[in-house]
């Protein structure tokens, strides 16, 4: 059975000299790595901190996250990374919702702990990464702690993660991740990528979101060096990628499309590059052909939850030929994985779909979470008696099994009792030239109850009419899924793994009235 703590003692181990993690100029081997984390664990025993207890951190991708996630899994404790994206009052629920004992703290999050300092009501404890001479220091607390393995017995049922779902759709949710949820699958899952001990794996993403966080896992279960980025900028990604010499990296579509934009995309060595998985939103076939061109690797899609455990569909990269004769699979999802199950059903009556026809997708497997903290009416409501868990995503699936994936539940517009897709209606805008991104939302409507708007970006240098963006639409689409209006944004919302807050674009239509 593998738990966070056994991946680091095995690795120290086998492998102590090896190079574990790169940070900027920072790194770390596996022997560093372990001892590094046993102070931690120590030095947390020391201010009270033991099984179950929850610790947590607020600060950009950093070895630190690693210490503290290495050391807190050594006690049974769990580590709650923060999104540092979030204002004061977001961030103080969510540590107030984890009832963290200790509050890690980067120095440039210093202002944004101080407006909370109130309102924590379970921290005693706070830390600073990188502060000066007034502030609590982490790094000498950490040195304070013994060298020592605490050796506490872990389960695999006990919880490896709290992470907290995006929040695209509501409040996030305090998701409880078993070390079976994380480790059960994987080995079967990441043969599929290709990792190994000597694969070089990139971790860009925020390591508080199970895109960065989970994807981590992979890396540190097979034991290669990964490359931690802090400060995420598209050409610094690709400086990165040729000077590291990465083999593996996962990525959102968002970043794709800006690391072909940047002067730097031209100019990069991506020869090192075997594999990018990307997921977490839908991409555009346009930035996924244009990728797949410009990288020259292999390319794999990922679909998946934080409720599961991440990735649980993918597209592998035989089915990214642009040329092939299942070119049509570039707009799927995927299969899903060995020992997953995937059914469509009515949301309503939880009755299964026939091909082709769109649902609510249901899973089941060994990776479907323990259940949300601390909300037990949350989780009944998310799995049922039989284990299944709902993913408010709808999709259908082709005769091949492949799984397509349409839009989310609360994102379908309804209009006059039709059924309106919007990613249908967004990859029509899409298509046209002078629109570079499109949100298509449903607004209130006194004859139809609701209808579908259209918030869109222009190219740069190119203007978008609205008038003859519907027409446009108008020429593709039944005239019920035509955008009623269109208004054009420099950009649209989205949070920091690159999804659409769709909720946030609806406010100012459904002001004061129901949805
Ligand atoms: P919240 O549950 O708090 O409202 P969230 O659902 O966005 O937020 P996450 O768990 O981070 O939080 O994201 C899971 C969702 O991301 C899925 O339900 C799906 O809508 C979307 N998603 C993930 N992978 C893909 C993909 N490959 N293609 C399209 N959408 C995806
Ligand atoms: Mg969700």
């Amino acid at each position: 059975m593998t738990t966070i703590s056994s991946v680091i003692r095995t690795h120290a181990a086998e492998r102590p000299d090896a190079v574990a993690l790169v940070c900027g100029a920072q790194s770390l081997t596996w022997a560093e790595l372990h001892a590094r984390s046993n102070r931690v664990a120590d030095a947390l025993r020391r201010v009270g901190v033991g099984f179950g207890d929850r610790v947590a951190f607020l600060d950009k991708n950093g070895l630190e996250y690693f210490e503290l996630l290495f050391a807190t899994a050594k006690l049974g404790a769990v580590l709650v990374a923060v999104n540092f994206r979030l204002t004061a009052r977001e961030v103080g629920f969510i540590v107030n919702d984890a009832e963290a004992r200790v509050f890690v703290v980067g120095a440039e999050f210093l202002p944004l702990a101080a407006e909370l300092a109130g309102a924590l009501e379970t921290v005693h404890t706070l830390l600073v990464i990188g502060g000066d001479a007034a502030q609590p220091s982490y790094a000498a607390w950490r040195d304070g702690g013994a060298d020592v393995d605490p050796d506490v017995t872990i389960r695999g049922s006990d919880v490896a993660f709290q992470f907290y779902s995006s929040g695209t759709t509501g409040d996030p949710k305090g998701v409880l991740l078993s070390h079976d949820n994380v480790f059960g699958l994987l080995p079967t899952s990441s043969q599929k990528w290709g990792v190994d001990a000597g694969s070089v794996n990139l971790i860009a993403l925020p390591l508080f979101h199970v895109g960065g966080g989970g994807w981590a896992m992979v890396g540190m279960f097979h034991g290669c060096k990964s490359v931690v980025v802090r400060d995420v900028d598209p050409t610094g990604l690709i400086r990165v990628i040729g000077e590291h010499r990465i083999s593996h990296a996962f990525l959102v579509p968002v970043l794709l499309h800006f690391m072909q934009q940047v002067p730097a995309a031209a100019t990069g060595d991506f020869s090192s590059l075997e594999l990018i998985v990307y997921g977490a939103s839908p991409i555009s076939e346009s930035v996924l052909a244009g990728a797949v061109r410009r990288m020259g690797c292999k390319f794999a899609q990922a679909y998946g939850l934080t409720e599961t455990t991440g990735a649980i569909v993918t597209l592998p990269p035989e089915d990214h030929d642009p040329q092939g004769p299942h070119r049509h699979r570039l707009r799927a999802a995927g299969k899903p994985h060995d020992g997953v199950e995937l059914k469509i059903v009515a949301p309503d009556s939880g009755a299964e779909m026939p091909v082709g026809v769109p649902g609510e997708i249901w899973t089941r497997s060994q990776q479907n979470m323990v259940g949300y903290w601390r909300n037990a009416e949350g989780t009944a409501a998310a799995i049922n008696v039989d284990g299944w868990l709902r993913t408010g995503d709808i999709g259908y699936f082709d005769d091949d099994g492949y799984v397509y994936i349409h839009d989310r539940v609360k994102d379908m517009i309804i209009s006059g009792g039709e059924n309106i897709y919007p990613a249908e209606v967004e990859n029509i805008l899409m298509k046209h030239p002078a629109v570079a991104d499109a949100a298509v939302i449903g607004v209130p409507s006194d004859v139809w109850g609701e209808s579908p708007f259209a918030v869109v970006v222009a190219r740069p240098g190119a203007t978008v009419d609205p008038q003859e963006l519907q027409a446009f639409a108008r020429q593709h689409l039944a005239k019920f899924k035509v955008p009623v209006g269109v208004s054009v944004v420099a950009a649209l919302p989205r949070t920091p793994t690159g999804k659409l807050l769709k909720r946030e674009l609806r406010a100012p239509f459904w002001h004061g009235r129901e949805r």
